[in-house]
């Protein structure tokens, strides 16, 4: 599904991905773990074209969603207009329009926050912008998405909301690549992780073969 081949990546003198290479079954969830700096972003945004590579390939066969660290929700946009917008834009017919406004409601409803649906971000709470952001990245339907940090700032409760959030999504067959510093989230939700150093992978591990995947990870990591 994904096929990432000997990926480079340099910003200013500094490889941020040194000769990376991993490839990504259907349904399979990925972690990817890593030290703030460690080139996790990078490589997600290389993988949704927000980024080029300096050599190598990538490949990715099918439609990716991607769920920004921070939400980056649109702030002058109601809930439903952020959830409409991309699959608006170039569209004026107005039943397919409905059909999206319809597909939006759903959505919001699967993750409990149908009520905020006129509301702005500006008044949610973090973990109701994370759904928000969630239901936004959905809307595309993907069969590949791609989170970036989707704790970051979330406390425990709903940081185990998101786990049953995104447990939900890759049981309907989503392949996933989750990039967190949260070695606790990531084994929770992953069946493989990756861990970034350096610009390398410095371990592979499929979560269920380990009996403490989280203390085997962590003698990786140094520095944080
Ligand atoms: P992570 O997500 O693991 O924290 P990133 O992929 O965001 O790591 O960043 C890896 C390194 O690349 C960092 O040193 C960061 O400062 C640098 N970097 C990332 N994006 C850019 C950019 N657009 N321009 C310059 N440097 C960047
Ligand atoms: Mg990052």
């Amino acid at each position: 599904m994904i096929k990432v081949n000997n990926a480079n990546k340099c910003f200013g003198g500094v490889k941020v991905l040194d000769g990376i290479s991993v490839s990504v079954e259907k349904s399979d969830v990925l972690g990817l773990a890593g030290p703030s700096g460690s080139g996790k972003s990078t490589l997600l945004r290389c993988l949704q074209g927000l980024e080029t590579l300096d050599s190598g390939s990538l490949e990715c066969n099918g439609k990716t969603g991607f769920m920004f660290q921070d939400f980056q929700l649109f702030p002058h946009m109601t809930v439903l207009g952020n959830l409409v917008y991309a699959p608006n834009l170039n569209n004026k017919d107005v039943d397919c329009r409905r059909k999206n406004e319809e597909r939006a409601r759903e959505t919001l409803k699967n993750l409990g926050v149908e009520s905020k649906m006129h509301e702005y971000p500006g008044s949610l709470s973090g973990g109701q912008k994370q759904r928000v952001a969630l239901a936004r990245s959905l809307m595309v339907n993907p069969d590949i998405l791609l989170c970036d940090e989707p704790t970051s700032g979330l406390d425990v409760a709903t940081t185990t909301d998101v786990v049953t959030l995104l447990k939900s999504v890759g049981e309907t067959g989503v392949t996933m690549i989750i990039a967190s510093h949260d070695l606790d989230f990531l084994t929770q939700i992953s069946d493989r992780i990756i861990l970034l150093k350096d610009g390398k992978i410095a371990v592979d591990v499929r979560v269920r073969e380990q009996s403490d995947p989280v203390g085997y990870l962590k003698k990786y990591y140094v520095g944080e």
